[in-house]
């Protein structure tokens, strides 16, 4: 068995032509040099993963003169964006906070509005000839372990739908409609939800790189911003200054104006070998659907456009909120996430993981994503999507980029865009340590808890309910 190694040169270690190792990028090296001399530009973007590389796109189309400039700390896609689970959800996590108190018109056309978001970035990348494995297969969030899951999917469901998402995008499946989708263990039913879809995230962040460098963005890696102060964003080796510096730096944050806001969370996946056809009838997913099962504890799959099953689960955050920066996972972590696949699904029989990789994604303390333009300090940023970036990265880097160039759009209007206003004044600040690290520990442990009994089935008279209550109170806290 292998795992991804560790070294800056791997992104998402699994690619048609390459087992265990990506291939580096194509783009012709003079582009990503790192960054020397002193240098002037219209806007600087510090980090290069979906956000900054969206957001350079997005302005560059909306104002080809722009001179634009990206700094990325390692190499194209070291962040979350290299190496995630490739979902590209038609929702954001954290969405109901930005809608309380909306009218339903307004809250279902701004749904309508992050589902149109999916069909875009498929549009975009066949327009843009980026071939990402782009596939829009819906999701299945199923019931498929132990019946205590039907009641938080029925729940689930009545939470989209409370959103304003249409009824017809989000179905309530019978057990047997579920089951003609995907042979889960004990499928109960389970939600459809059409507005997911998913793309190989590597081949998204080079081809992306390919075609800025093409648009005339000037790329530079290995050349992290030290600090960011007064226009001007310093580098090891030089300078950039600009009207508006663009902060794109999520769960990979290094820069001291974005450490109170945003923590990193580690998540680890997986990917099996390609699986035969034999495994693929007896197990379904013939639509590449993407599926979660109803846990407290998260996980999420897909079966890849090469027939792998690519399987993502549970995370924790580190003492003193450290980055993940290396991408390799252990033999312990492997066999865990192994486990419960098989466990979803026994009829996949023996199966050989042949990659395993982690990073970290960004919360933000106030639990939703946002696109903040401060005008006068000439900053902008955009993150805090808890683990559902891959779309919403697209649609705040689109937020942004119209935001600075001073349009009015359905986008400009939507209620995660902040213009004119200072991070402070959107984003709290978390809690110092260790309180921070205590609250994760006791939510982690708490949902571990409820996980366990459910799962055995174990009804509790006393414990099971209150456990369930508190763990919803976390929920409410960090949902
Ligand atoms: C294991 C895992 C699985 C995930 N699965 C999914 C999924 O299936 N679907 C989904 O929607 N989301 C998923 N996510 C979340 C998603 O990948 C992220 O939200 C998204 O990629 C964030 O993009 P970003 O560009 O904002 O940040 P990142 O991709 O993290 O990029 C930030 C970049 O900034 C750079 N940087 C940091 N500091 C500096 C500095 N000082 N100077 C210059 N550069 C700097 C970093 O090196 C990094 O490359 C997952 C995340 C992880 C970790």
């Amino acid at each position: 068995m292998t795992t991804a190694q560790s070294n800056d040169a791997i992104f998402w270690s699994h690619r048609d032509n390459g087992r265990d190792q990506l291939a580096p990028l194509s783009i012709d090296k003079q582009t990503i040099d790192a960054q020397t001399g002193d240098e002037q530009a219209d806007v600087v973007i510090v980090g290069g993963g979906f956000t900054g590389l969206w957001t350079a796109y997005h302005l560059k189309r909306l104002a080809p003169e722009k001179d634009i400039r990206v700094l990325e700390a390692r190499r194209f896609g070291h962040g979350a964006s290299g190496r995630n689970g490739g979902w590209v959800v038609g929702n954001l996590a954290g969405l109901e906070r930005h809608l309380k108190g909306l009218p339903l018109a307004q809250r279902q056309a701004l749904c309508e509005l992050l589902s149109a978001n999916v069909d875009e970035i498929g549009a975009t990348l066949s327009q843009e000839g980026i071939d990402a494995d782009f596939h829009k297969g819906g999701a299945l969030y199923a019931a498929a372990r132990y019946p205590a899951q039907e009641a938080l999917q029925r729940g689930y469901l009545e939470h989209l739908l409370a959103l304003g998402h249409r009824e017809n995008d989000c179905l309530w499946l019978s057990a047997d409609e579920l089951n003609a989708r995907a042979r889960f263990r004990r499928p109960f039913g389970g939600i459809f939800h059409r507005q997911v879809a998913t793309l190989h995230p590597g081949k998204l962040i080079d081809g992306l790189v390919e075609r800025l460098a093409a648009m005339q963005v000037r790329l530079y890696q290995q050349s992290p911003a030290t600090s960011i102060d007064d226009g001007k964003v310093t580098t090891p080796q030089g300078s950039v200054r600009a009207p508006m510096i663009v902060m794109a730096t999520e769960g990979y944050n290094t820069l001291p104006q974005l450490r109170p806001h945003l923590v990193p969370v580690s998540s680890l996946v997986i990917a099996t070998e390609p699986l035969s056809q034999s495994q693929w009838d007896a197990i379904g997913l013939a639509e590449r659907s993407t599926f979660a099962d109803a846990s407290r504890l998260i996980n999420y799959g897909h079966r890849s456009r090469d027939g792998r099953l690519i399987f993502g689960a549970r995370g924790r955050y580190r003492f003193n909120a450290r980055p993940r920066h290396q991408a390799a996972i252990t033999q312990g972590d492997i066999q865990m996430r192994k486990a419960l696949l098989q466990d979803l699904f026994p009829d996949l029989g023996e199966v050989h993981v042949s990659h395993g990789w982690g990073g970290t994604l960004g919360l933000s303390r106030s639990f939703r994503p946002h696109a903040i333009v401060d005008r006068r300090a000439g900053i902008a940023t955009a993150g805090g999507y808890a683990g559902e970036g891959v779309a919403a990265s697209h649609l705040m880097a689109r937020t942004l980029a119209e935001m600075i160039c001073g349009q009015d759009t359905p986008q400009t209007r939507a209620p995660w865009a902040f213009d004119g206003c200072a991070l402070d004044q959107v984003v709290r600040r978390w809690e110092p340590e260790p309180l921070r690290w205590l609250g994760a520990q006791t939510i982690t442990l708490s949902y571990a808890t409820e996980e366990a009994l459910a799962s055995r089935e174990r009804h509790l008279p006393l414990i099971g309910p209150a456990l369930s209550r508190l763990n919803d109170r976390f929920a409410a806290v960090i949902e």
